[in-house]
């Protein structure tokens, strides 16, 4: 699997990585180092320049001092000079007295610079034999009055370890007769130089260390501080509080820099089933544990390298790498999530059991961009609650369609509410004879943009879940009750309701408005409900019935036999009719299924009960006869009539009414 490192948020100008932050941090250090080198260096260079010039400076006072000394000893000193004296003699007496003061060797020379005195007996060998020698240092010094000193290293034996020589001119008051050159000792006078220049450069350095050091401890651990900061920032910005996953945002960002470096990856929305129910039920703390040990189930299924998120509310994120196993790897990771988050979880002292939808998309098989894939998820997500949640859908193109199919329904839905753009048709109700027409059921249709006929089956749910169903139902109770109006007295219309039109609580308010509005006898009126309902808030139902019983109105029990088919319903609730679910009349004609036995029983209760038996979905002579001999009270089914346009119900009526004037009965009619 691919590794995938944290990725750096798209939107920051600037975040330094580890690296970056290594890089910027070694640099300062060497900036330091360097400063402290040259610091250091410039301090040594300083102190010698310092101890250079204090010695030279020695140097040259003590030549001069010295110079002044010795001509004022020495009175042959002119007359040598001048050459008019041997040096042979004159070296013999002022010898040993002239070196003192770290003096140890001296060279006195003629004003053209050729040597004439010297305390040392090897010079003076070389002079005897070479009769002197002339040196340019000497005479220029002669010339020019200039004293010259250099600093020398001896050898600490012949000569000393540091000593100077300083020329300086012979002056007499009527001018310059000679130069002179002492080597003057500067080992010890050094050493004391140098030992309170270390002393001094130590305390200077030590000072500025200390007034450098400080302030850049105190930035350092400063901007150590800054620098946890930012990172706690950092963190809280990037995760969910109370999960501790990412959040959103850094979600987003995720995806954002997966995408941008071609990972190949999939994308899975999760879903928490009924997490409401428990927040409702049990309170927000519990919620929020419940939220924190999803996480904890989420982080022990991923694997280190995918990236965990809660984009809020109850819904997750999981960002799973591509491994070689693609589509199929990721199939299997979200239903290990779905199986894991149906596991019950105990929280404190109750135990409950929610579930997980799981919408995924692949990167790039779906999308190439954050919004695609998201919207694919998503898409795929909404897939995965309608056909009933618990479960996890791989997102697929017809997704996509069905999708658009039921935007462009809705739409459609909710301009036909505006408009009251529906029709009824009326499908036919007659006693088991099939002759005589005893009412009809209003059935809701509406158009599509192009004319076709849309379903009640594939729009009703969608008002339910748009909450317009009452709205629908107010209509269709209105205008089932006028056309009605319109026929012979003795026939009814049945209306059917939706479950969601009780819970409202003014269904019994709406019925008395529609009956005064219309002025239907409602007698004339059959409210259809199925038994759904009365799982909800029973007790509210069984009294919103009995204030629309009370009104007249007859109540019929619809597609009984499919669902609960609860006994204590039927002598609980105050029905008028059973309408028995059309998949029994298939097992009719079919030897082996018991489904006759039971509508016989069906019937039997109803008679009990004081209920009319209709059966619907009547299609077969063979089925309407069966119904006869097991003596059911009303049929309705394609058999005796189809639902037709209202325009088309008044041929219906006047077709049953013709057996009185030798006419054929429906079933007759329709056989022939
Ligand atoms: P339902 O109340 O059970 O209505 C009977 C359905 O069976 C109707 O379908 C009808 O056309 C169909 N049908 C009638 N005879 C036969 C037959 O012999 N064979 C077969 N296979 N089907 C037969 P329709 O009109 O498509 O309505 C479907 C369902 O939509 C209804 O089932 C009812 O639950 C709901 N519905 C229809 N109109 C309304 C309405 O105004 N309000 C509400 N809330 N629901 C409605
Ligand atoms: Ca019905
Ligand atoms: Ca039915």
């Amino acid at each position: 699997m691919l590794p995938m490192p944290l990725p750096q948020p798209a939107f920051a100008p600037f975040r330094p990585t580890p690296g970056h932050r290594h890089r910027f941090l070694y640099s300062n250090w060497m900036l330091a180092f360097v400063g402290a080198f040259v610091f250091i260096g410039a301090t040594v260079w300083a102190s010698l320049v310092a101890r250079n010039a204090i010695l030279q400076q020695d140097a040259e006072v003590k030549a001069l001092e010295w110079g002044e000394h010795f001509m004022a000893r020495f009175d042959d000193l002119e007359r040598v000079l001048f050459g008019e004296l041997s040096h042979l003699r004159t070296l013999r007496s002022p010898r040993e007295p002239e070196l003192t003061g770290g003096i140890f060797q001296y060279k006195i020379f003629d004003i053209d610079g050729n040597l004439r005195l010297s305390s040392d007996k090897a010079v003076w060998q070389q002079m005897h034999v070479y009769s002197g020698g002339a040196s340019p240092v000497a005479a220029a010094v002669a010339r020019t009055g200039r004293q010259v000193v250099s600093t020398r290293f001896g050898d600490g034996i012949s000569r000393p370890q540091l000593y100077a020589t300083a020329y300086f001119p012979l002056v007499k008051s009527y001018g310059i007769i000679g130069a002179g050159e002492v080597y003057i000792d500067h080992t010890e006078r050094a050493k004391l130089l140098d030992g309170i220049l270390i002393k001094a450069g130590t305390a200077l350095m030590a000072l500025t260390t200390i007034a450098f050091l400080v302030p850049l401890l105190f930035a350092a651990w400063e901007a150590r501080g800054r620098r946890d900061t930012m990172r706690q920032l950092r963190h809280i910005a990037a995760h969910d509080e109370l999960t501790g996953l990412r959040n959103r945002t850094a979600f987003l960002e995720s995806t954002e820099n997966l995408i941008a470096r071609g990972s190949a990856f999939s994308l899975h929305l999760v879903d928490l089933d009924r997490f409401k129910d428990v927040n409702d039920t049990y309170g927000h703390p519990l919620g929020d544990e419940l939220l924190r040990q999803v996480a904890g189930r989420l982080t022990d299924i991923a694997g280190p390298d995918m990236i965990l998120a809660r984009l809020g509310g109850d819904e997750f994120a999981v960002l799973q790498p591509a491994d070689r196993t693609g589509s199929a790897g990721s199939g299997q990771l979200a239903r290990r999530i779905v199986a894991s988050l149906c596991m019950p979880f105990a929280l404190g002292p109750v135990e409950v059991s929610i579930g997980a939808s799981i919408g995924t998309s692949l990167c790039p098989r779906d999308g190439t961009s954050r919004e695609r894939l998201l919207m694919a998820a998503d898409l795929a997500l909404y897939a995965a609650k309608r056909a009933g949640r618990g479960r996890s859908v791989e997102f697929v193109p017809e997704i996509e369609q069905e999708y658009r199919d039921r935007i462009a329904l809705e739409t459609r839905l909710r301009q036909a509410v505006e408009n009251e753009d529906f029709e009824l048709f009326y499908q036919p109700l007659y006693a088991t004879d099939g002759v005589r027409l005893r009412a009809f059921e209003a059935l809701l249709r509406m158009r599509a943009c192009d004319g076709s006929i849309i379903a009640p089956a594939v729009f009703i749910p969608i008002a339910e879940e748009l909450r317009l169903i009452d709205r629908v139902g107010r209509w269709v109770m209105r205008e089932a009750c006028r056309t009605a109006t319109l026929w012979p007295d003795e026939l009814c219309v049945a209306v059917n309701l939706s479950p969601l039109q009780f819970l409202g609580g003014g269904l019994a308010e709406t019925v008395r408005a529609v009956l005064a509005e219309t002025g239907l006898d409602p007698r004339r009126l059959e409210l259809e409900m199925t038994e759904s309902v009365l799982l909800e808030k029973p007790e509210e139902i069984l009294l919103q019935l009995h204030s629309i019983k009370a009104m007249g109105v007859s109540i019929a029990l619809d597609d009984f036999g499919t669902g609960y088919s609860s006994l204590s319903y039927l002598w609980r609730f105050p029905f008028d009719t059973l309408k028995v679910d059309g998949s029994f009349m298939a097992g009719l004609s079919d030897p082996h299924s018991r489904s006759r036995e039971v509508l016989d029983t069906i019937i039997a209760l109803g008679r009990v009960l004081n209920l009319h038996i209709t059966a619907e979905g009547v299609e077969t002579r063979e089925q309407i006869e069966i119904l006869q001999t097991l003596r059911c009270d009303f049929v309705q089914g394609y058999l005796l009539g189809r639902p037709v346009a209202s325009t088309e119900v008044a041929a219906v009526i006047l077709n049953a009414m013709r057996p009185h004037w030798g006419g054929q009965p429906a079933i007759e009619r329709l056989s022939a």
